[in-house]
């Protein structure tokens, strides 16, 4: 009976991870490498492309860094989106330190978002700065990637000076504290780097604190 149970559990778990998924293409552009669903067609990859290298010359065109290729993907699904890119919905997507991968969500959702080529430039400057700073806190990253995306903070309260944790910034327990962990970046930011470049502000990043009054 048991080794009918263990048989049955191997062949559905053979039949979940051999199930087809949307085949993926892959485009180079200048500064990018694109995976895309094979459903996208040619006319859209191509706008979406250009969209990125104009997004690409603004963010480093501010912060002066190279790199190498950035890959992006674009997600064939919603649950795509959510499980592979760890993203909230909706939302104009997310970088993944770790894989150094720009997660888009998918086609539909992209078009949809207000500000677009200023929400590729914030989750670009993520991937170009992120080597940079991976020594630094994360709201000094965060500083430049909001400068980056022009987001008003004029809205912000005033209260609680400090600067945002690691944890508050990339686990926020809902909107509401993750506009806060903004705010308090923005504060930080505008108080302790200002105009500084990051490349002078990764020299000396780790002489900054979280529990600053600003
Ligand atoms: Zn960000």
């Amino acid at each position: 009976m048991k080794l009918l149970r263990l048989t049955i559990t191997l062949f559905a778990l053979l039949l979940l991870f051999t199930r087809p998924a949307v085949a993926e293409v892959f485009y180079s552009a200048d500064h990018f490498e694109l995976s895309a669903p094979n459903t996208l067609t040619q006319e859209a990859t191509d706008r979406l492309l250009r969209q990125l290298e104009a997004s690409y010359a603004k963010a480093s065109e501010l912060f002066k860094q190279r790199r190498p290729l950035i890959r992006v993907k674009l997600s064939a699904s919603k649950n795509e989106y959510l499980s592979r890119c760890r993203a909230v919905w909706p939302s104009g997507g997310s970088y993944l330190p770790r894989e150094d991968i720009i997660c888009l969500p998918p086609i539909d959702q992209l078009y949809q978002m207000e500000n677009l080529s200023n929400l590729l430039a914030h989750e670009l400057t993520h991937a170009i700065l992120h080597d940079l700073l991976k020594h630094c806190p994360r709201w000094v990253e965060e500083y430049y990637a909001l400068k980056a995306e022009e987001r008003s903070f004029s809205t912000c309260p005033k209260a609680e000076k400090r600067c945002p944790k690691d944890n508050e910034l990339t686990r926020p327990k809902d909107k509401k504290a993750e506009k806060q962990a903004y705010c308090q970046t923005y504060r930080c930011g505008e108080h302790f780097i200002s105009s500084q470049s990051p490349q002078n502000i990764a020299k000396r990043c780790r002489t900054f604190v979280y529990e600053t009054e600003p």
